[in-house]
């Protein structure tokens, strides 16, 4: 047996009894930050390492492409190549392809639409139904819901009523369009994700002899994000088990976002109940963040009403202490853009780097106004999520270009040459960047394609398309060096040092159409996920500019007190001085803050834990004191930098 004992060093002593448990089912339950990530691949290379089981018979499921390379990244370091690391998405696409030719009669794969959008408007104005560009989107997003739910057409008025959705059309409607839109889907040819996925689920329920030779390949099933699984990727987890129970599974019932597309913590929450023999481990220790972004963290999600609040996981924070989260509110969106993009490039100055920093978005129609301001501060940056990336319009006509020059191919006798031979051909100049706003930006997304063809410089032209084909259709982003622009959701299971949260109003956050309680409630957690993206710098703020027509914008009623100020300012050194205070109390011991333990542990360090003296103890009881008076005062006065070293 090889040896795998120092996989076990920087574990607790829960992540270790996690990481060291038997083969069978484990379900670790626990909040942001508290290492489930790092548990999981340590789990799979402890496995490995010590002979349990073999690195190819792993398959590893997480929610984004970029969290799936973070993992197999991390598995290569911990000594455990070779294991297949994917999104569901991804694991189905492999295996269907594998077995195309037996499971479509000997004809090649379907081909995989990378956007619904406009197919759904073609069903749309089949139904009689008159659709803009955001209709279309919400109708994409419907019929997202109904599949993944596994809900057919014919079914779906009669579903989605009893599960009270709130449909943006009339359900029978939406109905009609989802039947046309599976019917001129067939017809073109093309299948969409969610088809992938039940391709893989049929491939595995109606194909013995398929179904035999991917479970004699995966033996051991690893889920993150287990909060988010819905039916139809519970059904081909449940196909590829096959009856067996080898299966690890993580979540976090506060981090559950995506009910939208039918996800439903239903699944981690009844996970012991499926499978009574299992070991359930619980991590509490939050590792990321400094004990200021754990209290926020904590004090939001501490509000939390409906079916997931008791499920609420109180963290406490490891970190030494960091600055106070900063609240800012602007008179308008540009301006606090510029503010944003002022304080990302200071953070760059004082030796942050770029990729260490994210500004974090509700809907993606915010990132616009930041990618102006932050190319107009000369800050780079990336915009996270294919959905961005190859629904630009200049990704799309460059991939129509490029498919286009197979036919009359222009001269070059490597891959880059031609590709930006073809480019050139609708105007794109290399070494030619403008100098910043957006045409530097459609400039640099187009140099993402050359560059991603310098990486692939053997391959044809022909294989090029098709490789920018799947990516799109997977969501492979090409990475470049900068600050991310993501939209919360799919920041989910990453860390940065510096994170900004903006837009915190009411109506973006809460979104406008978030309408039933439950819907408030995954706003909630939005927060935390969002909150608990930071490490070190956190930063929340809003405009307060009227929309068109509309009355001044309020703060999110998820910020910590959020009514905003209407009172005259507190004197601003008071606050901060106060505040600088209360954060200079810290364990003698390990110098944690020991802001999180009060409540709970009074008189003991939650984090090491050693007794706390006479003269800390007073100055704790001091500090609750104070913080009631500072709490008092609404927190969008407190706009004063607040250092806390
Ligand atoms: P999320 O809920 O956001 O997905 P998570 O529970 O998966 O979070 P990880 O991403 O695994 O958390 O870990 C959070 C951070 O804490 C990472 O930087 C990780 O390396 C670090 N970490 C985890 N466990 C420990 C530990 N025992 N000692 C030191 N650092 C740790
Ligand atoms: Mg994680």
């Amino acid at each position: 047996m090889a040896d795998s004992s120092d996989i076990l060093t920087g574990l607790d002593p829960e992540q270790a009894a996690a990481v060291t448990a038997p083969a069978g089912p484990l379900c670790i339950l626990a909040g942001a930050g508290t290492g489930k990530t790092r548990a999981i691949t340590h789990r799979i290379a402890h496995r490995v390492r010590s002979g349990q089981v073999r690195s190819q018979h792993v398959l590893a499921v997480t929610f984004t492409a970029r969290a799936a390379a973070e993992m197999r990244a991390r598995l290569g370091q911990l000594g455990a190549d070779g294991v297949q690391a994917r999104t569901f998405h991804s694991a189905a696409l492999r295996q269907v392809r594998y077995f195309a030719q037996r499971l479509f009669d000997g004809r090649e794969m379907p081909e995989l639409l990378e956007s619904k959008a406009r197919l759904v408007g073609l069903a749309a104005t089949r139904a009689g139904l008159k659709i803009d560009g955001t209709g279309a989107r919400d109708l994409a997003g419907e019929i997202e819901w109904a599949k993944a739910s596994l809900v057919e057409p014919d079914d779906y008025a009669a579903v989605a009523g009893k599960a009270m959705r709130e449909p943006p059309f009339e359900v029978g409607r939406i109905a009609q369009v989802y039947a046309h839109y599976e019917r001129i889907k067939r017809a073109q040819g093309v299948i969409d994700f969610e088809d992938m996925i039940r391709a893989a689920i049929w491939a595995l329920e109606e194909h013995a002899d398929v179904a035999e030779q991917i479970r004699s390949q995966y033996r051991h099933f690893v889920v993150d994000e287990y909060q988010d699984v819905n039916p139809m990727q519970q059904r081909l987890l449940d196909a590829w088990l096959g009856g067996r129970d080898d299966l690890t599974v993580v979540g976090d019932a506060s981090q559950t976002i995506y009910s939208f597309t039918g996800a439903s913590a239903t699944y981690l929450v009844g996970f012991k109940r499926r499978h009574p023999d299992a070991r359930v481990v619980r991590l509490i220790r939050d590792y990321r963040s400094t004990p200021q972004v754990v209290g926020l963290a904590n004090s939001v999600i501490s509000r939390a009403r409906g079916d997931l609040a008791r499920l609420r996981l109180e963290l406490v924070g490891q970190r030494p202490a960091g600055p106070e989260p900063a609240t800012r509110v602007f008179a308008d969106e540009p301006g606090e853009a510029a503010a944003v993009a002022a304080r990302c490039a200071e953070l760059i100055a004082g030796g942050t780097p770029a990729r260490e920093i994210a500004v974090l978005f509700r809907i993606n129609a915010q990132s616009e106004v930041y990618q102006e301001a932050l190319a107009e501060a000369g800050v780079p940056y990336v915009v996270h999520g294919a959905d961005r990336f190859f629904e630009r319009a200049e990704v799309r006509q460059a991939m129509i270009v490029l498919r286009a020059a197979t036919r009359t191919p222009p001269a070059g006798e490597t891959l880059p040459e031609v590709v930006v031979q073809a480019l050139e051909g609708m105007g794109w100049r290399p070494g030619e960047a403008p100098a910043g706003g957006a045409l530097r930006e459609r400039w640099e997304a187009v140099a993402a394609l050359v560059a991603l063809a310098e990486g692939m410089p053997d391959r044809t032209l022909e294989e090029f398309n098709e490789e920018l084909s799947r990516r799109a259709a997977l969501q492979h982003v090409p990475t470049v060096d900068g600050v991310t622009l993501s939209s919360l959701h799919s920041a989910k299971g990453l860390e940065w040092d510096a994170v900004f949260l903006v837009g915190l109003t009411e109506g973006t956050l809460p979104v406008i159409h978030a309408r039933s309680a439950d819907a408030v409630e995954e706003e909630r957690r939005l927060l935390y996920v969002g909150i608990t993206r930071a490490r070190h710098t956190l930063w929340l703020s809003y405009a307060s500019a009227r929309s068109p027509g509309g009355r001044a914008r309020r703060a999110s009623r998820f910020l910590p007190s959020a009514e905003p100020a209407r009172t005259a300012p507190a004197p601003k050194g008071a606050v901060a001085g106060r505040v600088k205070r209360v954060m200079a109390v810290s364990c003698r011991v390990c110098g944690t803050g020991l802001i999180n333990g009060v409540d709970r542990k009074l008189g003991r360090c939650a984090s090491c834990p050693s007794d706390l003296d006479e003269e800390l103890l007073g100055r704790l009881v001091d500090w609750r004191a104070r913080l009631a008076q500072v709490q008092r005062v609404p927190p969008f006065v407190v706009f004063t930098d607040v250092t806390l070293a």
